[in-house]
Protein backbone atom coordinates (compact mmCIF):
# COMPACT_ATOMS: atom_id res chain seq x y z
CA UNK A 1 0.00 0.00 0.00
CA UNK A 2 1.06 3.17 -0.60
CA UNK A 3 0.28 6.70 1.99
CA UNK A 4 -0.07 9.96 0.41
CA UNK A 5 0.74 12.69 2.97
CA UNK A 6 -1.85 15.56 1.73
CA UNK A 7 -0.60 18.94 3.39
CA UNK A 8 -0.86 22.13 1.23
CA UNK A 9 -1.31 20.17 -1.65
CA UNK A 10 -5.26 19.37 -1.09
CA UNK A 11 -6.12 18.14 -4.73
CA UNK A 12 -6.79 15.33 -6.94
CA UNK A 13 -5.16 16.82 -10.52
CA UNK A 14 -1.73 17.89 -11.41
CA UNK A 15 -0.38 16.70 -7.98
CA UNK A 16 3.07 15.67 -8.30
CA UNK A 17 3.37 13.05 -4.89
CA UNK A 18 -0.77 11.45 -5.72
CA UNK A 19 0.40 11.21 -8.98
CA UNK A 20 4.10 9.04 -8.32
CA UNK A 21 2.34 7.29 -5.35
CA UNK A 22 -0.71 6.14 -8.08
CA UNK A 23 1.96 4.94 -10.61
CA UNK A 24 1.91 1.61 -9.88
CA UNK A 25 -1.47 -1.10 -9.04
CA UNK A 26 -0.83 -0.84 -5.49
CA UNK A 27 -3.48 0.81 -3.37
CA UNK A 28 -3.16 4.08 -2.16
CA UNK A 29 -4.88 5.65 1.19
CA UNK A 30 -4.31 9.40 1.67
CA UNK A 31 -3.94 10.81 4.94
CA UNK A 32 -4.42 14.58 6.35
CA UNK A 33 -2.96 15.40 10.26
CA UNK A 34 -4.86 18.68 11.64
CA UNK A 35 -2.58 20.01 14.60
CA UNK A 36 -4.37 22.21 16.32
CA UNK A 37 -1.27 23.99 18.64
CA UNK A 38 1.36 24.35 15.65
CA UNK A 39 -1.58 26.05 13.65
CA UNK A 40 -2.37 28.05 16.44
CA UNK A 41 1.81 28.74 16.69
CA UNK A 42 1.57 29.71 13.01
CA UNK A 43 -1.48 31.88 13.99
CA UNK A 44 -3.48 29.72 11.17
CA UNK A 45 -6.65 32.06 10.26
CA UNK A 46 -10.10 30.52 11.64
CA UNK A 47 -11.03 31.61 7.83
CA UNK A 48 -8.56 29.65 6.33
CA UNK A 49 -8.76 26.26 8.74
CA UNK A 50 -12.63 26.80 7.84
CA UNK A 51 -11.34 26.46 3.77
CA UNK A 52 -8.76 23.20 4.52
CA UNK A 53 -11.77 21.68 6.47
CA UNK A 54 -14.49 22.07 3.19
CA UNK A 55 -11.82 21.37 1.44
CA UNK A 56 -10.77 18.10 2.51
CA UNK A 57 -14.63 16.87 2.95
CA UNK A 58 -15.05 17.85 -1.16
CA UNK A 59 -11.60 15.64 -1.42
CA UNK A 60 -12.31 12.91 0.55
CA UNK A 61 -15.43 12.35 -2.20
CA UNK A 62 -12.96 13.02 -5.23
CA UNK A 63 -10.46 10.44 -3.96
CA UNK A 64 -13.48 8.37 -2.89
CA UNK A 65 -14.48 7.98 -6.77
CA UNK A 66 -11.26 6.58 -7.11
CA UNK A 67 -11.46 4.12 -4.66
CA UNK A 68 -8.76 5.63 -2.52
CA UNK A 69 -9.67 6.20 1.14
CA UNK A 70 -9.00 9.71 2.92
CA UNK A 71 -8.11 9.57 6.21
CA UNK A 72 -7.87 13.02 8.69
CA UNK A 73 -6.29 12.33 12.06
CA UNK A 74 -5.31 14.87 14.73
CA UNK A 75 -1.81 15.47 16.37
CA UNK A 76 -1.32 18.75 18.67
CA UNK A 77 1.79 19.88 16.36
CA UNK A 78 4.00 19.20 13.77
CA UNK A 79 6.28 16.24 15.93
CA UNK A 80 3.13 14.65 17.25
CA UNK A 81 1.89 14.76 12.96
CA UNK A 82 5.41 13.09 12.18
CA UNK A 83 5.01 10.53 14.36
CA UNK A 84 1.10 9.72 13.50
CA UNK A 85 1.89 9.47 9.74
CA UNK A 86 4.63 7.09 10.49
CA UNK A 87 2.89 4.80 13.12
CA UNK A 88 -0.82 4.58 10.54
CA UNK A 89 1.75 3.66 7.68
CA UNK A 90 3.39 1.37 10.37
CA UNK A 91 -0.24 -0.06 10.84
CA UNK A 92 -1.46 -0.04 7.16
CA UNK A 93 1.62 -2.03 6.50
CA UNK A 94 2.25 0.42 3.79
CA UNK A 95 5.31 0.29 1.35
CA UNK A 96 6.09 4.08 1.00
CA UNK A 97 4.86 7.35 2.38
CA UNK A 98 4.61 10.14 -0.65
CA UNK A 99 4.56 13.67 0.19
CA UNK A 100 5.13 17.19 -1.52
CA UNK A 101 7.51 19.36 -0.64
CA UNK A 102 7.33 22.18 1.94
CA UNK A 103 9.86 24.94 2.52
CA UNK A 104 9.33 26.82 5.91
CA UNK A 105 11.95 26.23 8.50
CA UNK A 106 9.24 23.99 11.17
CA UNK A 107 8.23 22.33 8.32
CA UNK A 108 11.05 21.20 6.59
CA UNK A 109 11.90 20.06 10.47
CA UNK A 110 8.55 17.96 10.81
CA UNK A 111 9.81 15.99 7.58
CA UNK A 112 13.52 15.46 8.57
CA UNK A 113 11.97 14.11 11.43
CA UNK A 114 9.48 11.54 9.72
CA UNK A 115 11.80 10.29 7.37
CA UNK A 116 14.53 8.92 9.75
CA UNK A 117 11.09 7.71 11.72
CA UNK A 118 10.19 5.95 8.33
CA UNK A 119 13.59 4.49 7.93
CA UNK A 120 13.90 2.78 11.08
CA UNK A 121 10.64 1.20 10.21
CA UNK A 122 11.75 -0.26 6.71
CA UNK A 123 9.14 2.79 5.15
CA UNK A 124 10.41 4.57 2.16
CA UNK A 125 9.92 8.28 2.07
CA UNK A 126 9.25 9.81 -1.80
CA UNK A 127 8.71 13.66 -2.00
CA UNK A 128 8.19 15.49 -5.04
CA UNK A 129 8.95 19.59 -5.97
CA UNK A 130 5.36 20.68 -6.71
CA UNK A 131 4.70 23.43 -5.27
CA UNK A 132 5.84 26.23 -7.50
CA UNK A 133 6.49 27.03 -11.07
CA UNK A 134 9.66 26.75 -9.86
CA UNK A 135 11.34 24.71 -7.33
CA UNK A 136 13.38 26.93 -4.94
CA UNK A 137 17.12 26.35 -5.07
CA UNK A 138 16.53 25.98 -9.47
CA UNK A 139 16.13 29.60 -10.49
CA UNK A 140 20.25 30.75 -10.00
CA UNK A 141 22.06 33.65 -11.17
CA UNK A 142 25.37 32.97 -13.58
CA UNK A 143 27.09 32.90 -10.68
CA UNK A 144 25.30 30.22 -9.68
CA UNK A 145 23.72 32.62 -6.88
CA UNK A 146 20.18 32.69 -5.22
CA UNK A 147 18.25 35.91 -5.96
CA UNK A 148 17.95 38.43 -4.20
CA UNK A 149 16.01 40.96 -6.40
CA UNK A 150 12.60 40.47 -7.87
CA UNK A 151 13.45 41.59 -11.47
CA UNK A 152 16.68 39.49 -12.59
CA UNK A 153 14.85 36.22 -10.70
CA UNK A 154 11.56 36.57 -12.60
CA UNK A 155 13.41 37.55 -15.86
CA UNK A 156 15.47 34.13 -15.30
CA UNK A 157 12.22 32.29 -14.91
CA UNK A 158 10.84 33.52 -18.07
CA UNK A 159 13.51 31.92 -19.96
CA UNK A 160 13.16 28.66 -17.70
CA UNK A 161 9.57 28.72 -19.06
CA UNK A 162 10.23 27.64 -22.32
CA UNK A 163 11.59 24.15 -20.60
CA UNK A 164 9.03 24.09 -18.02
CA UNK A 165 6.66 20.73 -18.93
CA UNK A 166 2.78 22.16 -18.00
CA UNK A 167 1.27 19.08 -19.67
CA UNK A 168 -1.21 18.49 -16.09
CA UNK A 169 -0.69 15.17 -14.16
CA UNK A 170 -3.70 13.08 -14.66
CA UNK A 171 -5.66 12.12 -12.12
CA UNK A 172 -4.59 8.50 -10.78
CA UNK A 173 -6.99 5.70 -12.53
CA UNK A 174 -9.41 4.06 -10.51
CA UNK A 175 -7.50 1.61 -7.43
CA UNK A 176 -8.44 -1.59 -7.07
CA UNK A 177 -11.03 -2.25 -3.85
CA UNK A 178 -8.41 -4.23 -1.37
CA UNK A 179 -9.96 -5.24 1.74
CA UNK A 180 -7.36 -3.32 3.59
CA UNK A 181 -9.03 -0.40 1.80
CA UNK A 182 -12.13 -1.26 2.52
CA UNK A 183 -11.91 -1.56 6.36
CA UNK A 184 -10.29 1.93 5.64
CA UNK A 185 -13.44 3.31 4.45
CA UNK A 186 -15.79 1.70 6.80
CA UNK A 187 -13.92 3.58 9.55
CA UNK A 188 -13.44 6.80 8.43
CA UNK A 189 -15.34 9.48 10.70
CA UNK A 190 -16.91 12.93 9.70
CA UNK A 191 -14.39 15.34 9.61
CA UNK A 192 -14.74 18.23 12.39
CA UNK A 193 -11.52 20.01 13.42
CA UNK A 194 -10.96 21.29 17.07
CA UNK A 195 -9.31 23.98 15.37
CA UNK A 196 -11.84 27.76 15.40
CA UNK A 197 -13.03 27.96 12.06
CA UNK A 198 -15.24 30.33 9.95
CA UNK A 199 -18.19 29.37 7.53
CA UNK A 200 -16.50 30.28 4.41
CA UNK A 201 -19.17 28.88 2.04
CA UNK A 202 -18.71 32.10 0.01
CA UNK A 203 -15.85 30.03 -1.76
CA UNK A 204 -16.17 27.36 -3.70
CA UNK A 205 -14.37 24.41 -2.30
CA UNK A 206 -14.72 21.26 -4.96
CA UNK A 207 -12.11 20.94 -7.79
CA UNK A 208 -14.41 21.13 -10.51
CA UNK A 209 -15.78 24.79 -9.38
CA UNK A 210 -12.10 25.92 -8.41
CA UNK A 211 -10.91 24.97 -11.69
CA UNK A 212 -14.07 26.79 -13.35
CA UNK A 213 -13.11 29.78 -11.58
CA UNK A 214 -9.76 29.90 -12.72
CA UNK A 215 -10.84 29.19 -16.31
CA UNK A 216 -13.68 31.87 -16.18
CA UNK A 217 -10.71 33.80 -14.67
CA UNK A 218 -8.22 33.25 -17.78
CA UNK A 219 -10.63 33.36 -20.56
CA UNK A 220 -12.80 36.99 -19.39
CA UNK A 221 -10.67 38.74 -17.07
CA UNK A 222 -7.09 37.88 -17.12
CA UNK A 223 -6.50 40.15 -20.72
CA UNK A 224 -7.53 43.48 -18.43
CA UNK A 225 -5.73 42.53 -15.45
CA UNK A 226 -2.77 45.34 -15.86
CA UNK A 227 -5.90 47.38 -16.42
CA UNK A 228 -7.82 46.95 -13.76
CA UNK A 229 -5.60 45.06 -11.03
CA UNK A 230 -5.22 48.12 -8.70
CA UNK A 231 -8.89 49.50 -8.37
CA UNK A 232 -10.19 47.85 -5.27
CA UNK A 233 -13.96 48.99 -6.28
CA UNK A 234 -13.15 46.44 -9.34
CA UNK A 235 -13.36 43.14 -9.97
CA UNK A 236 -9.82 43.02 -11.33
CA UNK A 237 -8.15 40.31 -9.72
CA UNK A 238 -8.47 36.46 -9.94
CA UNK A 239 -9.02 35.96 -5.95
CA UNK A 240 -7.58 32.49 -6.42
CA UNK A 241 -4.98 33.43 -3.86
CA UNK A 242 -6.96 30.88 -0.76
CA UNK A 243 -6.94 27.98 -3.19
CA UNK A 244 -2.93 28.51 -4.28
CA UNK A 245 -2.38 28.85 -0.73
CA UNK A 246 -4.05 25.58 0.60
CA UNK A 247 -2.98 23.60 -2.63
CA UNK A 248 -6.12 23.20 -4.13
CA UNK A 249 -4.94 24.85 -7.54
CA UNK A 250 -1.02 24.55 -8.90
CA UNK A 251 0.54 27.43 -9.85
CA UNK A 252 1.65 24.85 -13.04
CA UNK A 253 -2.18 24.39 -13.99
CA UNK A 254 -2.55 28.29 -13.78
CA UNK A 255 0.06 28.88 -16.11
CA UNK A 256 -1.15 26.00 -18.36
CA UNK A 257 -5.10 27.34 -17.98
CA UNK A 258 -3.56 31.12 -19.31
CA UNK A 259 -1.51 29.68 -22.02
CA UNK A 260 -4.96 27.43 -22.74
CA UNK A 261 -7.49 30.96 -23.15
CA UNK A 262 -4.60 33.59 -23.00
CA UNK A 263 -1.50 33.18 -25.34
CA UNK A 264 -0.72 36.62 -25.02
CA UNK A 265 1.59 35.90 -21.81
CA UNK A 266 4.96 35.42 -23.58
CA UNK A 267 4.11 39.59 -25.02
CA UNK A 268 5.24 41.92 -22.40
CA UNK A 269 2.61 44.58 -20.70
CA UNK A 270 0.04 42.33 -21.62
CA UNK A 271 -2.69 41.58 -18.96
CA UNK A 272 -1.59 37.74 -19.22
CA UNK A 273 1.86 38.94 -18.75
CA UNK A 274 1.55 40.55 -15.79
CA UNK A 275 -0.67 38.26 -13.82
CA UNK A 276 2.03 35.43 -14.67
CA UNK A 277 4.40 38.26 -13.36
CA UNK A 278 2.33 37.72 -9.88
CA UNK A 279 2.48 34.08 -10.10
CA UNK A 280 6.27 34.53 -10.43
CA UNK A 281 6.51 36.80 -7.31
CA UNK A 282 4.81 33.94 -5.18
CA UNK A 283 7.90 31.94 -6.26
CA UNK A 284 10.10 34.86 -5.54
CA UNK A 285 8.99 35.07 -2.27
CA UNK A 286 9.13 30.98 -1.73
CA UNK A 287 12.58 31.41 -2.57
CA UNK A 288 13.55 33.90 -0.35
CA UNK A 289 12.08 32.01 2.46
CA UNK A 290 13.33 29.13 1.87
CA UNK A 291 16.97 30.47 1.28
CA UNK A 292 16.91 32.33 4.01
CA UNK A 293 15.88 30.02 7.16
CA UNK A 294 16.21 33.21 9.45
CA UNK A 295 13.50 35.01 7.96
CA UNK A 296 11.15 31.96 9.36
CA UNK A 297 12.51 33.13 13.24
CA UNK A 298 11.12 36.74 12.45
CA UNK A 299 14.17 38.20 11.13
CA UNK A 300 14.71 41.10 9.01
CA UNK A 301 15.82 40.41 5.65
CA UNK A 302 18.50 43.16 5.81
CA UNK A 303 19.77 43.18 8.79
CA UNK A 304 19.84 46.65 9.83
CA UNK A 305 16.11 46.19 10.12
CA UNK A 306 16.42 45.00 13.23
CA UNK A 307 17.86 48.52 14.65
CA UNK A 308 14.78 50.12 13.42
CA UNK A 309 13.46 51.65 17.06
CA UNK A 310 9.68 51.17 16.53
CA UNK A 311 7.21 52.81 18.73
CA UNK A 312 4.82 50.22 18.96
CA UNK A 313 1.47 51.67 20.45
CA UNK A 314 -1.08 49.29 21.35
CA UNK A 315 -3.67 51.97 21.08
CA UNK A 316 -3.07 52.52 17.45
CA UNK A 317 -2.43 48.79 16.74
CA UNK A 318 -5.74 48.46 17.95
CA UNK A 319 -7.26 51.50 15.78
CA UNK A 320 -5.38 49.90 12.79
CA UNK A 321 -6.86 46.36 13.68
CA UNK A 322 -10.65 47.61 13.81
CA UNK A 323 -10.65 49.95 10.99
CA UNK A 324 -10.42 53.03 13.02
CA UNK A 325 -7.34 55.26 11.90
CA UNK A 326 -9.20 58.15 10.22
CA UNK A 327 -8.14 57.45 7.12
CA UNK A 328 -10.80 56.13 4.50
CA UNK A 329 -8.69 53.41 2.77
CA UNK A 330 -6.95 52.22 5.18
CA UNK A 331 -10.24 51.51 7.27
CA UNK A 332 -12.51 50.37 4.28
CA UNK A 333 -9.65 47.87 3.90
CA UNK A 334 -9.08 47.04 7.40
CA UNK A 335 -13.29 46.14 7.31
CA UNK A 336 -12.52 43.97 3.95
CA UNK A 337 -9.97 41.81 5.87
CA UNK A 338 -11.89 41.65 9.18
CA UNK A 339 -14.92 40.40 7.46
CA UNK A 340 -13.76 38.50 4.41
CA UNK A 341 -10.64 37.41 5.48
CA UNK A 342 -9.30 38.44 2.15
CA UNK A 343 -7.96 41.39 1.40
CA UNK A 344 -6.86 43.25 -2.33
CA UNK A 345 -3.19 43.86 -2.84
CA UNK A 346 -3.06 47.32 -3.31
CA UNK A 347 -4.77 47.91 -0.14
CA UNK A 348 -2.51 45.58 1.45
CA UNK A 349 0.21 48.04 0.12
CA UNK A 350 -1.37 50.48 2.02
CA UNK A 351 -2.08 49.19 5.14
CA UNK A 352 1.23 47.82 5.68
CA UNK A 353 2.36 51.26 4.78
CA UNK A 354 0.64 52.90 7.32
CA UNK A 355 1.14 50.48 9.77
CA UNK A 356 4.54 50.98 9.66
CA UNK A 357 5.61 54.74 8.38
CA UNK A 358 2.30 56.35 9.88
CA UNK A 359 1.75 54.46 12.89
CA UNK A 360 5.65 53.64 13.36
CA UNK A 361 4.37 49.68 14.60
CA UNK A 362 6.51 46.77 13.63
CA UNK A 363 5.82 45.22 10.56
CA UNK A 364 5.62 41.99 12.44
CA UNK A 365 3.02 42.71 14.73
CA UNK A 366 1.03 43.55 11.26
CA UNK A 367 1.93 39.89 10.01
CA UNK A 368 1.18 38.17 12.77
CA UNK A 369 -2.20 39.98 12.54
CA UNK A 370 -2.97 39.27 8.84
CA UNK A 371 -1.78 36.02 9.45
CA UNK A 372 -4.23 35.05 11.98
CA UNK A 373 -7.03 36.42 10.02
CA UNK A 374 -6.41 35.82 5.81
CA UNK A 375 -7.69 32.98 4.28
CA UNK A 376 -5.32 32.56 1.42
CA UNK A 377 -2.29 33.16 4.73
CA UNK A 378 1.07 31.54 3.12
CA UNK A 379 4.07 32.13 5.21
CA UNK A 380 5.93 33.32 2.46
CA UNK A 381 4.52 35.99 0.58
CA UNK A 382 2.84 37.33 3.82
CA UNK A 383 6.29 37.94 5.39
CA UNK A 384 7.82 39.05 1.98
CA UNK A 385 5.02 41.31 1.58
CA UNK A 386 5.46 42.77 5.14
CA UNK A 387 9.24 43.25 5.09
CA UNK A 388 8.65 44.40 1.32
CA UNK A 389 6.17 47.31 2.62
CA UNK A 390 8.18 48.17 5.81
CA UNK A 391 11.61 48.67 3.31
CA UNK A 392 13.54 45.96 5.53
CA UNK A 393 13.03 43.39 2.75
CA UNK A 394 13.64 42.92 -0.92
CA UNK A 395 12.45 46.50 -2.45
CA UNK A 396 14.72 47.16 -4.51
CA UNK A 397 14.18 51.07 -4.49
CA UNK A 398 17.50 52.95 -3.32
CA UNK A 399 14.50 55.44 -0.79
CA UNK A 400 12.10 54.45 1.68
CA UNK A 401 8.60 54.00 -0.12
CA UNK A 402 6.21 55.73 2.02
CA UNK A 403 2.51 55.87 0.80
CA UNK A 404 0.51 58.88 1.50
CA UNK A 405 -2.80 56.91 2.34
CA UNK A 406 -5.25 59.92 1.28
CA UNK A 407 -3.42 60.47 -2.26
CA UNK A 408 -3.27 56.46 -2.57
CA UNK A 409 -7.14 56.72 -1.60
CA UNK A 410 -7.88 59.59 -4.32
CA UNK A 411 -5.68 57.60 -6.90
CA UNK A 412 -6.97 54.00 -6.33
CA UNK A 413 -10.40 54.36 -5.35
CA UNK A 414 -10.88 58.03 -7.07
CA UNK A 415 -14.94 58.25 -6.60
CA UNK A 416 -14.88 56.54 -3.34
CA UNK A 417 -17.09 53.43 -3.96
CA UNK A 418 -14.98 50.73 -2.35
CA UNK A 419 -14.65 52.95 0.71
CA UNK A 420 -18.68 53.65 0.95
CA UNK A 421 -18.89 49.62 0.49
CA UNK A 422 -16.72 49.01 3.55
CA UNK A 423 -17.76 52.21 5.65
CA UNK A 424 -21.49 52.81 5.76
CA UNK A 425 -20.70 55.98 7.85
CA UNK A 426 -19.19 57.76 4.68
CA UNK A 427 -21.92 57.07 2.51
CA UNK A 428 -23.69 60.12 2.66
CA UNK A 429 -20.34 62.14 2.07
CA UNK A 430 -20.01 63.18 -1.53
CA UNK A 431 -17.92 62.42 -4.12
CA UNK A 432 -13.99 62.91 -3.84
CA UNK A 433 -14.81 64.31 -0.04
CA UNK A 434 -15.15 61.11 1.25
CA UNK A 435 -11.32 60.86 0.91
CA UNK A 436 -11.07 63.17 4.17
CA UNK A 437 -14.42 63.45 5.29
CA UNK A 438 -13.41 65.45 8.44
CA UNK A 439 -12.42 68.51 5.76
CA UNK A 440 -15.50 68.49 4.65
CA UNK A 441 -17.75 67.95 7.63
CA UNK A 442 -16.33 70.91 8.82
CA UNK A 443 -16.54 73.05 6.04
CA UNK A 444 -20.22 72.27 5.61
CA UNK A 445 -20.88 71.53 9.20
CA UNK A 446 -21.98 67.81 9.19
CA UNK A 447 -21.49 65.90 11.49
CA UNK A 448 -20.19 62.27 10.79
CA UNK A 449 -20.29 59.08 13.07
CA UNK A 450 -16.18 58.77 11.65
CA UNK A 451 -13.56 58.94 13.83
CA UNK A 452 -10.71 61.56 13.11
CA UNK A 453 -7.16 60.91 11.68
CA UNK A 454 -5.31 59.14 14.05
CA UNK A 455 -2.02 60.97 13.71
CA UNK A 456 -0.86 63.25 10.85
CA UNK A 457 0.95 61.67 7.73
CA UNK A 458 3.01 64.79 6.81
CA UNK A 459 4.70 64.61 10.14
CA UNK A 460 5.18 60.75 10.48
CA UNK A 461 6.70 60.78 7.15
CA UNK A 462 9.39 62.48 8.98
CA UNK A 463 9.76 60.53 11.56
CA UNK A 464 9.60 57.55 9.75
CA UNK A 465 12.13 58.70 7.86
CA UNK A 466 14.50 59.89 11.06
CA UNK A 467 13.77 56.40 12.52
CA UNK A 468 15.16 54.46 8.97
CA UNK A 469 17.88 56.72 8.37
CA UNK A 470 19.14 56.45 12.21
CA UNK A 471 18.89 52.49 11.56
CA UNK A 472 20.63 52.36 8.71
CA UNK A 473 23.42 54.19 9.40
CA UNK A 474 24.01 52.79 12.98
CA UNK A 475 27.63 51.74 13.11
P1 LIG B 1 -3.93 37.96 -8.42
O1 LIG B 1 -3.58 39.41 -8.60
O2 LIG B 1 -4.96 37.38 -9.27
O3 LIG B 1 -2.56 37.15 -8.60
C1 LIG B 1 -2.53 35.74 -8.90
C2 LIG B 1 -1.77 34.99 -7.84
O4 LIG B 1 -0.41 35.39 -7.80
C3 LIG B 1 -2.30 35.22 -6.44
O5 LIG B 1 -3.42 34.41 -6.17
C4 LIG B 1 -1.09 34.88 -5.58
O6 LIG B 1 -0.93 33.50 -5.39
C5 LIG B 1 0.07 35.38 -6.45
N1 LIG B 1 0.43 36.75 -6.08
C6 LIG B 1 -0.13 37.90 -6.51
N2 LIG B 1 0.50 38.96 -5.99
C7 LIG B 1 1.48 38.47 -5.21
C8 LIG B 1 2.49 39.07 -4.40
N3 LIG B 1 2.64 40.39 -4.31
N4 LIG B 1 3.31 38.26 -3.71
C9 LIG B 1 3.21 36.92 -3.79
N5 LIG B 1 2.28 36.29 -4.55
C10 LIG B 1 1.44 37.06 -5.24
N6 LIG B 1 -0.47 36.61 -0.83
C11 LIG B 1 -0.82 35.40 -0.37
O7 LIG B 1 -1.13 34.51 -1.17
N7 LIG B 1 -0.82 35.13 0.97
C12 LIG B 1 -0.49 36.08 1.91
O8 LIG B 1 -0.49 35.78 3.10
C13 LIG B 1 -0.16 37.37 1.45
N8 LIG B 1 0.13 38.39 2.31
C14 LIG B 1 0.47 39.61 1.83
C15 LIG B 1 0.83 40.64 2.75
C16 LIG B 1 1.20 41.90 2.28
C17 LIG B 1 1.56 42.98 3.27
C18 LIG B 1 1.22 42.15 0.89
C19 LIG B 1 1.61 43.52 0.38
C20 LIG B 1 0.89 41.16 -0.01
C21 LIG B 1 0.52 39.88 0.44
N9 LIG B 1 0.16 38.85 -0.46
C22 LIG B 1 -0.16 37.60 0.03
C23 LIG B 1 0.29 39.04 -1.91
C24 LIG B 1 -0.99 39.52 -2.63
O9 LIG B 1 -1.54 40.61 -1.97
C25 LIG B 1 -2.05 38.42 -2.76
O10 LIG B 1 -1.46 37.25 -3.27
C26 LIG B 1 -3.16 38.85 -3.73
O11 LIG B 1 -3.78 40.02 -3.26
C27 LIG B 1 -4.17 37.73 -3.87
O12 LIG B 1 -5.24 38.12 -4.67
P2 LIG B 1 -5.53 37.43 -6.08
O13 LIG B 1 -5.60 35.97 -5.92
O14 LIG B 1 -6.71 38.13 -6.65
O15 LIG B 1 -4.21 37.79 -6.86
Amino acid sequence: MHLVWFRRDLRVLDNLALSAASASSSPVVGIFIETPQQWAEHQLAPTQAGLIQARLEALREELKALNIPLVVERANDFTEAARTVAEYATQTDAQAVFANHEYELNEVKRDERVQADLAARGIAWHTYADRNLFAPGTIKSGKGEAYKVFTPFKKACLRALDNLDLSPRRAPSVREETSVVRDIFSQLAPIEFVYPTVDVSAWVSDEKGILDCLREYCRERAADYKKHRDFPAMDGTSQLSPYLAIGALSPRQCLARLQAENGDWREPDTGAATWLSELIWRDFYQEVSAQNPAISKRQCFLSWGESVVWENDSTLFEAWKNGKTGYPIVDAAMQQLNQTGWMHNRLRMIVASFLTKDLLIDWRWGEDYFMSKLIDGDFASNNGGWQWSASVGTDAQPYFRIFNPTTQGERFDSDGRFIRRWIPALKSVPGKHVHQPWQWAEKYAQSIDYPRPVVDHAKQRKKALALFEAAKNQP
